[in-house]
């Protein structure tokens, strides 16, 4: 075992694991080795992995469920933190919840429609956790997380508590200012009251939606690029550049919905890379619009 593994088992609750494939861990089932890979139990565990992390100069990166991310062929030298085993409090306090930001979004989306709370019925099908999905200010319907959230808490490197108001989180179209050096412990969100029939009927819809627009059967990270921020979408520009079904190695552009790329079986983040460059190029050269990226290449 490697010294900074063996470090992490002395001073964590939870799983260390040593050159763990990050396959395992992305939606996209691509990514090669962490070194070190830690699945924390509590949050004092959590905090205690990024203040080592930080003291002994290794890089850190967070993962939640892995939905939004390409992890390179050759893998992660330093640590990978996943947080969807520890950050999972929830507390709903009239329209007001405090959730742990490895609480997955379909999940808060149901147990907040069951608790009577309306404003997230959105994120039903948008299969992250919270805390990525407010780096990312996920969304989805015309609604995004950004709509609802008042307050972020985290951790600085340092292992501090920091807290960052609702402008202080720089949201804008799926981005903000969130992730980087602060891990997201938990945010607060402000609801409104709802009713559990119309709330889990919206659901519904939302998934069915999905279901027919989205290429569900494969893996893959979700949409690939943002919308540019007027015209026709991403999709649609990709679409018409001719690349919809476009095949490179085990990757494919969806064929159902162009901003998607999909494994159609050992896929590798070489092969994700090609296509997305194939994809920026075609677009600029045919539509003059520049693509930029959705998903973060760790
Ligand atoms: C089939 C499919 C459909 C999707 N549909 C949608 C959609 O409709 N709308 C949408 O917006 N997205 C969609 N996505 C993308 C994705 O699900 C969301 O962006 C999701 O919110 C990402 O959350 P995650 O926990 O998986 O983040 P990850 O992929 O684990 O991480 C994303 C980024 O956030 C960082 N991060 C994660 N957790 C933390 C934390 N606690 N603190 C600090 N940084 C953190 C990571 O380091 C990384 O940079 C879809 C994806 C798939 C596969």
């Amino acid at each position: 075992m490697s010294q900074l593994a063996a470090e992490l088992r002395r001073l964590i609750r939870g799983e260390v694991r040593r050159k763990e494939p990050l396959h395992k861990h992305t939606s996209f089932r691509i990514g090669g080795p962490a070194e070190v890979l830690v699945l924390p139990r509590d949050e004092e565990s959590l905090r205690r992995v990024v203040v080592h992390a930080h003291t002994s100069g290794s890089p850190l990166y967070v993962l939640g469920g892995g939905t939004n991310v390409l992890v390179p062929d050759d893998g992660l030298n330093g640590v990978v933190i996943r947080t969807t085993r520890c950050l999972k409090a929830l507390r709903i306090e009239g329209e007001s919840v405090i959730a742990g930001a490895g609480i997955a979004l379909p999940r808060l989306a149901a147990l907040t429609v069951e608790a009577g709370l309306s404003g997230l019925e959105f994120a039903c099908g948008i299969p992250g956790t919270l805390g990525g999905g407010l780096v990312g200010n996920a969304g989805a319907h015309g609604r995004s997380l950004a709509d609802v959230v008042t307050d972020v808490w985290g951790l600085d490197p340092e292992g501090r508590e920091i807290h960052l108001t609702h402008r202080e989180c720089g949201f804008g179209y799926r981005r903000s200012t969130l992730g980087g050096a602060l891990l997201i412990t938990c945010a607060r969100l402000a609801l409104s009251p709802g009713d559990r029939d119309k709330g889990r009927e919206m659901m519904e819809a939302y998934l069915r939606w999905r279901r027919s627009h989205q290429p569900l059967g494969f893996p893959s990270a979700g949409s690939v690029f943002r919308n540019p921020p007027e015209g026709p979408s991403a999709g649609a520009l990709i679409d018409r550049a001719g690349l919809k079904g476009y095949r490179l190695g085990g990757a494919q552009i969806s064929e159902l919905h162009a901003n998607f790329i999909v494994n159609r079986g050992g896929a590798t983040a070489q092969d994700v890379l090609s296509l997305i460059a194939l994809a920026q190029r075609e677009v600029k050269k045919q539509f003059g619009v520049t693509l930029e990226l959705e998903l973060t290449v760790l």
